[in-house]
């Protein structure tokens, strides 16, 4: 037996959003296909299971034309019993976010690179809802989002989007993430930073900046490396000694006048977790693992991550 609904009626029976039927359907958890005047077919015990998910009763309408054609479409297709909030893709991360996501668009208009390369939070949200998995893998917009989250500061529904885009990150073969942030990951977990700045030279460069801080303007300033009991351990930008040493005597010349109480590790001090933006779980739990370490071994109360 076919049972046939709006989408309008559907909605209103169940107290959802229209939107969210029609989610819903496009989705396949309510597996109903299009049938004769903007009206939708689904199996009676399809929409049975779905009221029994909601608890109520199913209600009797007076059922109008039924194309028979169509009717024997469905009834030939091999149709998995109904589950609302599966989905067939591997990237979304809370199996409601098909059901929730009112495709309102607060999102797309939140985030600053909306519409590069076509793409925006928005679709990338109902490409994983509707399960197009391969697509989104190959996709570099993914990697173009630069996780500043305003998209889910603004999302009304709570979506997880940085979570997704992390997700999605994190399925690519690791050769196939982009150059520079597959290497930085590598390099920072064989030689405990980002650019592979050995440990003698970064010593070296932070006691010779300390000594030139002294005399231009700071007297008595000694780079604080390793100092147990020091209140802040503060992480380095790798980019910093590498590129604009100069930079770090800015924040030091803050320390300096606060009269803070700070010191550098000498060994992992790296600041910038790439396995965070790359996907990479087990890379991001070694870097955030060590600065533990580190906090630890130098009895520090405070962690200052200037990234
Ligand atoms: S803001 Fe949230 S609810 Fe609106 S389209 Fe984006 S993800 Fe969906
Ligand atoms: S986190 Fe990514 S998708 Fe969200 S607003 Fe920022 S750039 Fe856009």
């Amino acid at each position: 037996m076919m049972y046939e609904f709006k989408v309008s009626e559907m909605a209103e029976e169940f107290g959802v959003h229209r939107n969210t039927i029609r989610n819903w359907i496009n989705a396949g958890t309510l597996p109903a296909k299009e049938g004769p005047g903007r009206k939708y077919l689904m199996k009676f015990q399809d929409y049975q299971a779905l009221c029994d998910k909601f608890g109520r009763e199913p209600l009797v309408r007076p059922s109008s034309h039924v194309d028979l054609k169509t009717v024997k479409q469905i009834e030939k297709q091999d149709v998995e019993p109904l589950v609302l909030g599966e989905t067939s893709s591997q990237f979304v991360v809370d199996a409601s976010m098909g059901d929730a996501c009112l495709t309102c668009g607060s999102c797309a208009s939140a985030c600053p690179i909306s519409g590069v390369s076509g793409l925006d939070p928005r679709k990338i949200v109902r490409m994983a809802v509707l399960g197009m998995d391969q697509e989104l893998l190959e996709s570099t917009w993914p990697w173009k989002c630069t996780m500043c989250g305003k998209c889910e500061e603004a999302c009304p529904a709570n979506i997880q989007i940085i979570g997704l885009m992390r997700k999605i990150r994190g399925a690519r073969e690791r050769d196939l993430v982009p150059g520079p942030i597959h290497k930085g990951v590598q390099m920072c977990l064989e030689r405990g930073n980002n650019l592979g700045i050995p440990k003698d030279d970064f010593v070296f460069l932070c006691e010779d900046l300390g000594e030139e801080l002294a005399e231009e303007s700071c007297p008595g300033f000694k780079t604080p490396i390793d100092v147990n009991g020091a209140r802040v351990l503060v992480t380095v930008n790798s980019k910093e000694p590498f590129a604009e040493p100069d930079d770090m005597k800015w924040w030091w010349k803050i320390f300096y006048s606060a009269g803070e109480s700070w010191t550098i590790s000498s060994e992992h001090w790296e600041g910038v977790n790439w396995g965070l933006f790359s996907g990479d779980d087990d890379a991001m739990k070694i870097v955030v693992g060590r600065i533990v370490d580190n906090m630890r071994r130098l009895n520090c109360k405070i962690l200052l991550l200037p990234e």
